[in-house]
């Protein structure tokens, strides 16, 4: 049995059910928030003492269903040991506060797919909301495999459901592993074996900088009008170019029959801080959207997408795996501490994650250096 996670856009929704799915949300952070708090207050916190501690307050004080307070205790329980490892190895801690609201997350029981419908229907207190979803054909065969735990997440105003379904399913033969990274100053760098693709991220740069300027100045003369048409000439202009660059990354990975892996920009896992690289991407629509377009060609390619945690993708040596922050020298100059090996700091992330994708642990080197190499 494996699990994987696909990632399904959800048509636009009406202002209420945005509202019943916010207010979910925002109940569902309050447990975990509830739960964290009391973990600190027990002596050895485990599911039942948690559960015993908090379940009836919880039950009272959040509109949610039992199941979903139960996410929200492990989730507690998993974010208080995430705490306490951290402390055992000397690292610095403090008590994550939630601040911004947290994936909501839904428990088997609650969520029921319909892809022939192309609708998924979750259960609150107050009865089911239908939730439409943007299911491409590809993927239906998918989304009705049985589901595990899964997650509702928002990215700006859109909403996302991240459904993880069970399949008994063969992993593909093992083709080549491919890795992405996101940057800033490379929009994307793919990487695999005897592939070194960059997609430079100066285009878009001096053309958001141009169009920024361009609507400073309108804003001066309040031309507000002006300011907005502005706005969606450069929203389309880099969605143009978001499609041309995914286009380009799944063709390069079917051609060669291989496997894509990318670093998470939301995930499922018990991240209690994410990168601050991570954070800021998360943010940025571009970056959500061009993985938006890469996981949805690839589907339709036949190119497996994997996600990977990117932690110290930046820090550790593609080929020796020495990891340190040392290595990262500047910018775009990544070398190894340890044993020398100098590269493009973006590639190296690059094939940090294809080395992440091929063995779980990370650890050697996927994609042999090319010869003579000098980048
Ligand atoms: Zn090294």
């Amino acid at each position: 049995m494996q699990t994987r996670v696909i990632q399904l856009k959800l048509s636009v929704l009406n202002r209420g059910k945005t509202q019943r799915l916010e207010t979910m949300q925002q109940a569902f952070t309050d447990a975990v928030r509830f739960h964290l708090d009391t973990a600190y207050t027990l002596p050895k916190p485990s599911v039942s003492s948690l559960h015993a501690a908090c379940y009836r307050t919880a039950r009272d004080r959040f509109p949610l269903p039992a199941s979903i307070i139960q996410q929200a205790r492990d989730k507690a329980l998993a974010i208080y040991r995430g705490m306490q490892t951290r402390k055992r190895q000397g690292k610095k801690t403090s008590r994550p506060r939630l601040e911004r609201a947290l994936p909501l997350r839904i428990a088997v029981e609650n969520l029921r797919v319909f892809p022939d419908k192309r609708m998924a229907r979750l259960s609150t207190p107050d009865g089911f909301v239908w939730l439409p979803l943007i299911i491409p054909d590809v993927w239906r065969a998918l989304c009705a495999l049985p589901h595990a735990v899964s997650e509702l997440v928002r990215r700006g105003t859109d909403w996302y459901l991240m459904l993880t379904v069970k399949s008994e399913e063969v992993p593909a033969p093992d083709g080549p592993h491919f890795g992405l990274d996101l940057g800033v100053a490379n929009v994307a760098l793919l990487s695999g074996p005897a592939v070194v693709r960059f997609f430079d991220g100066k285009p878009l740069r001096s053309l958001r900088g141009r169009f920024f300027r361009y609507r400073q100045a309108l804003q001066q003369k309040r031309k507000l009008g002006m300011v907005k048409r502005s706005q969606g000439k450069e929203s389309r202009w880099a969605t143009q170019m978001n499609h041309q660059v995914s286009r380009e990354i799944v063709d390069i990975v079917a051609a060669n029959g291989g496997r894509l892996h990318v670093e998470t920009l939301l995930g499922i896992r018990d991240r209690v801080k994410m990168t601050r690289k991570v954070n800021r991407m998360v943010h940025s629509w571009p970056f959500a959207q061009l993985l938006d377009f890469i996981t949805y060609k690839a589907a339709l390619a036949g190119v497996q997408v994997s996600e990977e945690d990117p932690r110290y993708t930046s820090q550790r040596c593609s080929r020796c795996g020495h990891t340190a922050r040392k290595n990262r020298q500047a910018q775009a100059a990544f070398r190894c501490v340890a044993c020398g090996y100098a590269l493009h700091a973006d590639l190296n992330a690059a094939r940090n994650l294809a080395a992440k994708g091929a063995c779980s642990s990370g650890v050697g080197a996927v994609t042999a250096p090319l010869n003579g190499e000098v980048l």
